[in-house]
């Protein structure tokens, strides 16, 4: 299940729950620039305040400034209660500036509703993360389950630094949307499926998705019309009008609940549907993405794998709570517990615990291997590896003492060969 904030209130989503709209608005924060897929229907342009479709927007944001940019807008309007990432390319093609930016957003604000936009390519994998942090819904662009069909609308799909075209692009991505549908509604995320009704070339197969997304569980359908944008394959596509898309709604509902009131917004889109300030606001976001990256950003905590609270005395892979301590004075306080991301997931796992631990300058652990030393390293957050008093240790790392002398009595306390793979002791 998801890991929610008791003070989330789910029904405040504008886009799922249409009785709000007038009363609770969106943000979408632009962290996401890139793409691992090409629809032929989409046209990324940037520095554009007048136009307002899926894909644009007036600048590129960074997770820090995110989280700056999410403060002035909620004093510019207070009833923004969601915070999603829809672009302007996909959030898991940019996953650590998407995952890092959901985190930050999760501890600062614990009664933000989060909210993500996909194509499913990339998402399967961090479905658990995305349920740890406490996304709680999802949105996935499914725009058919038969490969013969969707093959016509992507001009690639790219897995990694291979490229597949036609029937193998699409073949691919359904097979990753179906997955990552499935991870998701077994984690308890709300899903909603995008379905862009392209006349002559799949709105024959919108009942069929809308039907096939019924069985894995989505929650609800967004059939919406295709915009024909200018430079694209499908730019001469007559978009479909609002009588085919209501006879298409209609039929589709016999499978899904619908979404009738989506309104194509902006990658930076923010206020309430309909009603968007995205001009408005464009100077506060071009603003805060100016800000210089915070290297120095502050970090008083120090993550520790413990069992009683006494010892250094538990593996980094093996910890399920870690205790995040911080100095008050002479002494050292225990703060909070945060709870571990579940195993598996190779350096996946890693990389969401250096998430995890932002705001910790080390972590301490009796043991773990090369790899997430490496990433942890790589995060500015320092790997230290000993046994024995939790305490000795907090002062050394807080003292800026010599650690070394840790690493040693670490190492001879344990003789395994430990690769760090993710699912062992790490
Ligand atoms: S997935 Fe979204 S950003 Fe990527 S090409 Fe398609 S419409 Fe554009
Ligand atoms: S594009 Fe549609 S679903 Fe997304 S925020 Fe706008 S209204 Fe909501």
């Amino acid at each position: 299940m998801t890991t929610l904030p008791p003070s989330v209130d789910l029904s405040r989503h504008p886009c799922f729950n249409a009785k709000v709209q007038g009363k609770f608005g969106r943000v979408h924060l632009p962290v996401a620039p890139k793409c691992n897929i090409k629809c032929n229907y989409c046209n990324r342009k940037y520095d554009c305040v007048n136009e307002s479709r899926p894909g644009v927007t007036s600048t590129i944001l960074n997770p820090e400034q995110a989280l700056d940019y999410m403060e002035k807008v909620l004093i510019a309007e207070p009833r923004i209660s969601v915070a999603g990432i829809a672009g302007p390319g996909d959030p898991f093609a940019n996953a650590d500036a998407t995952l890092t930016t959901m985190q930050l957003l999760r501890q600062k604000y614990p009664d933000l509703i989060l909210c993500l936009s996909s194509n499913g390519l990339g998402l399967a994998p961090h479905v658990d993360e995305v349920a740890d942090i406490g996304v709680s819904h999802v949105t996935v662009t499914v725009n058919g389950i038969d490969p013969e069909i969707t093959k016509n609308i992507y001009t690639f799909v790219k897995d990694g630094n291979v490229i597949y075209r036609h029937v193998q692009a699409a073949e691919l991505l359904i097979a990753r949307q179906i997955k990552a549908i499935e991870k998701l509604k077994s984690r308890g995320v709300t899903v909603k499926v995008n379905f862009i009704a392209i006349p002559g070339v799949n709105d024959h197969h919108a009942v069929t998705t809308a039907k096939a997304m019924a069985k894995l569980g989505v929650d609800l359908f967004n059939c919406m019309a295709m915009l024909p944008n200018a430079g694209t394959p499908f730019e001469d596509v007559i978009e479909p009008d609002k009588p085919m898309m209501n006879s298409l709604r209609n039929k589709c509902e016999k499978h899904l609940p619908q979404m009738r009131h989506c309104k194509r917004c902006r990658a930076d889109a923010v206020g309430m549907l309909g009603k968007d300030k995205s001009g408005e606001m464009a100077g506060c976001l071009k603003a805060c993405a100016t800000m210089p990256a915070k290297t120095d950003k502050p970090r008083p905590y120090v993550a520790v794998a413990s069992l009683e609270g006494m010892l250094v005395n538990q593996h980094l892979g093996e910890t399920t709570n870690f205790l995040i301590y911080k100095q008050e004075g002479k002494e050292f306080t225990l703060v909070e517990e945060r709870a571990a991301p579940i195993p598996g997931g190779g350096i996946g796992r890693w990389q969401a615990m250096t998430r995890l631990f932002h705001d910790c300058r080390a972590i301490m652990v009796s043991e773990m291997g090369e790899s997430p030393r490496g990433i942890f390293e790589k995060a500015g957050i320092t790997p230290v590896t000993m046994s024995g008093f939790i305490d000795a240790g907090l002062k050394a790392i807080y003292e800026g003492n010599d650690l070394s002398i840790f690493k040693r009595r670490a190492k001879k306390s344990c003789g395994s060969s430990c690769l760090g793979t993710g699912t062992g002791c790490g």
